[in-house]
């Protein structure tokens, strides 16, 4: 269960990014909607401890986040919206590169997490092509790989549905929800059916603030 209260961050150029937000996600995907420059990156970046709020708490099954950021990661997986690979790397080489910086050292270890994560994303069959042959969609799917390695109990997906046709969306939304029955996964987009479709909660943020949470239809028939 991650909890989120009275959280705040204003930039240096004084747009109030987070304004007060209070939030209780638990297992299942969570969604995160709101339009283009309402804080879902904001929110996101603070939660996986890149930036520090102003003020306001963050707990993790109990953990106080932003005391302990270090634990946090360790349980962290992150897609962030401006996730690039390398082009000319293929796909198992990559992720067992990222496998080792995330501390799998043991190499048969190693190798049997690289190898379920890639049959996991459907990638398997495509895990000797270079990175940059992929599709968005595998892009993608490879980037859910790389946040899972090591087990994280936090998944967080920063707009990942941008710029997929409709099959990429449903299958990159179907395998995250997958995702979401054993571990938290917050999910920020804009677009309202990747919420209605697959998130059994979610909560709009409209410049900084929660409009509403709740279950899909339910919060967004109150708007
Ligand atoms: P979203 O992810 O919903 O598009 P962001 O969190 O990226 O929203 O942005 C929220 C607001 O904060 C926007 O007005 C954006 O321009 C501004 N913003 C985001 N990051 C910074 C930053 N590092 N410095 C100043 N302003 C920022
Ligand atoms: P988003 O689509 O999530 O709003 P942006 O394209 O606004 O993302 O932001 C991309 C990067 O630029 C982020 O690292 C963000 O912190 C930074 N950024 C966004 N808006 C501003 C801003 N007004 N001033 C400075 N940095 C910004």
């Amino acid at each position: 269960m991650l909890s989120i209260k009275q959280l705040n961050k204003t930039y240096d150029n004084g747009v109030k990014a987070i304004n007060d937000v209070t939030l209780e996600i638990g297992h299942g995907m969570f969604g995160l909607l709101g339009p283009n420059g309402a804080g879902k990156s904001s929110l996101m970046r603070t939660i996986a401890t890149l930036q520090d709020p102003d003020s306001g708490s963050i707990t993790f099954n109990g953990l106080d986040v932003l005391a302990e950021p270090q634990a946090l990661r360790r349980q962290l997986g992150y897609l962030p919206q401006d996730f690039g690979v390398y082009p000319k790397v293929s796909a198992d080489v990559l992720l067992n590169h990222f496998a080792v910086l995330k501390g799998l050292t043991a190499r048969g270890e190693r190798k049997e997490a690289v190898e379920a994560l890639l049959q996991q994303t459907n990638l398997w069959d495509a895990r000797k092509r270079n990175l940059g042959t992929y599709s968005g969609g595998m892009r993608q799917r490879f980037g859910i790989a790389q946040a899972l390695l090591g087990a994280p109990k936090l998944v967080i997906v920063d707009e990942p549905t941008a710029g997929l046709d409709p099959d990429e969306r449903n299958r990159f939304l179907n395998l995250l929800a997958r995702i979401g029955e054993q571990v938290v996964v917050i999910l920020s987009t804009h677009i309202v059916e990747d919420v209605t479709d697959l998130c059994p909660q979610m909560a709009v943020i409209v410049k900084g603030q929660v409009l509403v949470q709740g279950e899909p239809q339910a919060a967004i028939d109150t708007l």
